[in-house]
């Protein structure tokens, strides 16, 4: 375990799998209850290159349940985005079952995954993905407008405020090229909120910003988890994941290591994290 790891469990509840969880021990009591939000069962991703078949998932289990703010870390080429993607949808697992939001998301066909993804889940690509002909709102109402979740004269205000939220309302009218990669990322995570999904699901989504910019967004994160949503967050920052209430270590497909801190208490006895 690297050292940020150790000190993080100096702290913490630590688990190697698949030990019980601080939820079923019951100090946790949003876990290990009711329906998991994000539910992975014996996940397999295989990709087929001119080497061979090469196994990117190993046979993945996870809970995710509603209200959890999940980090997860890894070496380079260790399956975390291939996770993201499977189960997001946009990619299909080679063997098993991803059921999000209570739904089996093998069961959706292209245009009703798109349309599913797009009202539950939003995604902060690790490479931004806006689109260039597009301004910055514009980029932010389009979840908006393929959705139809908000009403079309409450689209572009939206937007403006979550623009606001990432510190980038200036920027609403610019082109993503016109932009740095700092505020495009924000953009980013201003266009996955859009449509205010019940799963923020983020790939390095700070590893453009810079420190300050960086804990901005995660506070972010934690005022969205605050107010009920779940959020599943990959990231090399090892300062940053140690803070996330819980942590996954992914190493060459399969999950080695988790780590649930401890809620800290108040002097009413009342959970805080
Ligand atoms: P991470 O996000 O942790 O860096 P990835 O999920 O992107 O890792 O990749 C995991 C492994 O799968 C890597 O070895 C990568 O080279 C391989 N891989 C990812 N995507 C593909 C693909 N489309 N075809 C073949 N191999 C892939
Ligand atoms: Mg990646």
């Amino acid at each position: 375990m690297t050292k940020w790891l150790e000190r993080v469990a100096a702290g913490s509840n630590r688990h190697n799998r698949p030990q019980p969880s601080v939820s079923q021990s019951g100090q946790a009591p949003e876990r290990g209850r009711g329906q998991a939000m994000i539910d992975l069962h014996g996940v397999t991703k295989t990709y087929e290159t001119n080497a061979g078949p090469f196994l990117a998932l190993k046979g993945i289990d996870l809970q995710v349940y509603p209200g959890e703010f999940v980090a997860v870390v890894g070496r380079s080429g260790s399956g975390k985005s291939t996770l993201i993607n499977v189960f997001t949808g946009i990619d299909h697992p080679t063997d098993g079952e991803v059921v999000v939001a209570g739904r089996v998301l093998g069961q959706l066909d292209e245009g009703q995954m798109a349309e599913w993804r797009g009202r539950h889940m939003g995604i902060v690509f690790q490479f931004f993905q806006l689109l260039p002909t597009l301004t910055i709102i514009e980029n932010v109402m389009l979840p908006m407008d393929l959705c139809q979740v908000y009403k079309a004269d409450e689209r572009r205000k939206r937007a403006l405020h979550l623009l606001e939220q990432v510190g980038i309302a200036d920027d609403a009218a610019k082109f993503p090229a016109a932009v740095s990669g700092g505020h495009q990322q924000r953009a980013a995570i201003a266009r996955a909120l859009a449509n205010d999904p019940p799963i923020v699901v983020a790939d390095e989504p700070t590893g453009n910003l810079d420190s300050k910019t960086a804990e901005t967004v995660f506070h972010l994160f934690e005022s969205l988890v605050a107010g009920g949503k779940t959020i599943l967050m990959v990231t090399h920052d090892a300062e940053l994941a140690g803070r996330a209430p819980r942590i996954l270590t992914l190493a060459d497909g399969e999950i080695v290591d988790e780590v649930v801190r401890k809620p800290a208490k108040t002097g009413n006895g009342e959970n805080v994290c």
